[in-house]
């Protein structure tokens, strides 16, 4: 069964409710009957920071492989001037 955590909007109160799909969601805070809000897991904020460190090191490998032709090109110029 899936759970849910919910944050409430007036008292902050956070709590985990067990739900199946066909339960409605939660609307209510158990503790003041404020409005509360689903609150995602930390398992997908951890899943985001991982992406940004193969994000990371894509754009590393992609920037060598134009960077080779740089220098490449550098050096031609220079002995025309010579
Ligand atoms: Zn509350």
């Amino acid at each position: 069964m899936p759970t849910y955590q919910y944050a409430c909007n007036a008292c902050e109160h956070e709590f985990e409710a067990f739900q199946s799909f066909s339960d409605a969601s939660l609307t209510q805070c158990p503790e003041c009957k404020g409005e509360i809000r689903k609150v995602y897991s930390a398992v997908g904020v951890v899943f985001k920071g991982s992406g940004f460190y193969k994000t990371d090191s894509a754009k590393k490998t992609t920037a060598s492989e134009p960077a080779k032709t740089t220098p490449a090109a550098a050096p031609t110029p220079a002995a025309k001037t010579d």
